[in-house]
């Protein structure tokens, strides 16, 4: 899975002369994890491989880019046994299972959704959002007015195991409320980018949040700039991990900002996991990764704890890739 190569990549006088330096951008020598050309898809953690190819379906037919990350990102809210994206996911304290989601386009146009309860498919009532309304976000009681009123069916949660397990996490858990710990194993947010034929970029998030939360909890998920961002003229990036932190500096939106500086992907998201490392004094299990696509088809990403890993497809390749990462667990 160590399938990382660092190459070093120039940037030639008259670019640089376009380009703002940033303190701390080496602008003449970044290192990536990998370049592509044609169409790409990159998305959050091993659940991540099923949904890049829902998401390639679209892109190898020359669909666009919206359409990919959609169809893909719903392929993960419909399996009922990941415990962190739809409705299998795992609910608040009091035992709601609230979603939330985002989507972005290649012309910044954007929706979201959170604090949505019963809905199978909150990435399509935010796309819902982004088409028919003046709105870019609807939460609770709204949002979920909104997409029956938009034919999204109501869906019966939390699932039986999942109140099951609830029940006896409130019986161990009486007066603290612990950190999860974010990794594979209990599946993550789905932040999926994507490019298409056309050039064009895209992105999709969704999750059910940080488990056994407190009632009303939004992370950086369904937060344009915070859990997603997409400008078209420079590249997309996505995270997953403990939303405030991530909230606390604009993860996504910082990641792109980066990039337009000429820092490439890995060390566009290395630098804002910098920020988040900078800014926390106590970073027990405090896990973010990010990962990003520029605008010429590279792609990385970094996480502050190690075992982050992301999907990756392109015409080549569909496989796992292992993030860059600060430290150890
Ligand atoms: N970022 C999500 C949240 O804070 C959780 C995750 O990605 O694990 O809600």
């Amino acid at each position: 899975m160590k399938r990382r190569a660092f190459f070093k990549a120039g940037l030639s006088l008259g670019a640089i002369s376009l380009l703002e330096p940033l303190k701390g951008a080496n602008l003449l020598s970044s290192s990536f994890e990998g370049v592509t050309s044609g169409p790409i898809v990159l998305s959050t953690w091993i659940h991540g491989l099923e949904a890049n190819r829902a998401a390639w379906e679209v892109l190898s037919k020359g669909g666009k880019a919206i359409d990919a990350v959609e169809n893909g990102v719903r392929i993960t809210e419909a399996d009922l046994a990941n415990r962190s994206v739809g409705i299998g996911g795992r609910p608040d304290r009091d035992g709601h299972v609230t979603l939330d989601a985002c989507i972005m386009d290649e012309k910044s146009r954007c929706g979201a959704v959170a604090f949505m309860e019963g809905i199978a498919h909150p990435i399509s009532v935010a796309r819902a959002v982004m088409e028919t309304t003046q709105h870019v976000m609807l939460v609770g009681e709204g949002a979920e007015k909104f997409a029956s009123e938009n034919g999204f069916k109501k869906a019966k949660m939390p699932l039986p195991e999942v109140k099951k397990d609830w029940e006896k996490w409130k019986k161990e858990n009486k007066d603290v409320f612990k950190k999860p710990i974010i990794n594979h194993e209990n599946h993550d947010t789905i932040g999926l980018i994507a490019m298409d034929a056309n050039g064009d970029l895209s992105g999709a998030c969704t999750t059910s949040g940080w488990a056994y939360k407190m009632h009303g909890r939004v992370g950086d998920s369904p937060i344009i700039g915070a859990g997603l961002f997409v400008d078209n003229e420079i590249g997309a990036a996505t995270s997953t991990g403990i939303g405030e932190a991530i909230i606390r500096v604009a993860g996504s939106s910082m990641v792109v900002e980066l990039m337009r500086h000429g820092y490439s992907p890995t060390d566009a998201c290395k630098e804002v996991v910098n920020r988040i490392i900078k800014k926390h004094s106590d970073l027990t299990n405090l896990q973010c990764g990010f990962i990003a696509i520029d605008k010429k088809g590279n792609f990385g990403g970094y996480s502050v704890y190690a075992g982050f890993n992301y999907a990756l497809k392109t015409s080549t390749e569909d496989k796992m890739v292992d993030a860059g990462f600060d430290r150890n667990w």
